[in-house]
């Protein structure tokens, strides 16, 4: 395949890398959202889209099934980056990765006292860090989804999620206690694709480059 394949997640990672793919001239023929096709022919007839599930983007790329593709840092720092270039941050899908408990429960005074926590999330390699860092004791449980139903049912004391508005955490009755890292998704290209098919995505990557806000 001498063409380019990129690797998209639907929802607000395909929504916000529109502008950025229009102004590398690329503009898939379809919406993902509307269509149950998974892979988008684009106006290029050299170029198009694999819809994936978000956190499969840095496995496509890696692999070179997909030659880029765009992924929230979250995403990659669960994935280890192995076998991707991260060229640019595009400043989109930007929130935070934070710590969560519920409002009755007093994480600073736990931690302070050597409480061994127990921690729900989807994050268990960046929350595994974090707490070492800190010296707080915790033994992680790993969560797929809905991470904020945790401390309500009982399965933990606190989470590691991402957080936007806060508006999810406020209506399940939680506070953000500790702020880990902001996030923001990434391009991500393929090593091996960056030499063999440089003459196609460099102007991809100079047009992306030139269109982040
Ligand atoms: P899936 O829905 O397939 O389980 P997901 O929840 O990771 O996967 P999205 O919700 O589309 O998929 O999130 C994609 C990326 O967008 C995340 O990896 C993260 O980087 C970023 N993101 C997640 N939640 C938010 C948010 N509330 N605001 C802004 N960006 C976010
Ligand atoms: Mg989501």
């Amino acid at each position: 395949m001498s063409g380019l394949t990129i690797a998209l997640s639907k929802g607000r990672i395909f929504e916000e890398t529109l502008p950025l793919l229009a102004a590398a001239g690329i503009v898939p023929a379809e919406d993902p959202e509307k269509s149950r096709k998974l892979i988008i022919a684009t106006n290029r007839a050299d170029v198009r889209v694999v819809i994936v599930r978000a956190s499969d983007v840095p496995t496509y790329v890696q692999y070179g099934a997909a030659d880029m593709g765009i992924a929230g840092k979250d995403v990659l720092l669960e994935h280890g980056g192995a076998g991707l270039y991260q060229p640019l941050d595009l400043q989109i899908a930007k929130c935070r990765m934070c710590v969560a408990a519920p409002a009755g429960f007093d994480y600073a005074a736990a931690v302070r006292r050597g409480a061994r926590l127990r921690i729900a999330t989807k994050y268990t390699t960046v929350a595994r860090e974090h707490f070492a860092g800190k010296g707080v004791h915790v033994d992680l449980i790993k969560l797929y989804g809905s991470m904020e139903l945790a401390p309500l049912a009982g399965l933990a004391e606190a989470i590691v999620d991402l957080v936007s508005s806060g508006s999810t955490l406020k209506a399940n009755n939680l506070l953000e206690v500790e702020e880990i890292m902001d996030i923001s998704a990434r391009l991500v290209v393929n090593q091996a694709s960056l030499k063999m098919k440089r003459e196609r995505l460099q102007p991809v990557i100079s047009a992306i480059e030139g269109a982040i806000r």
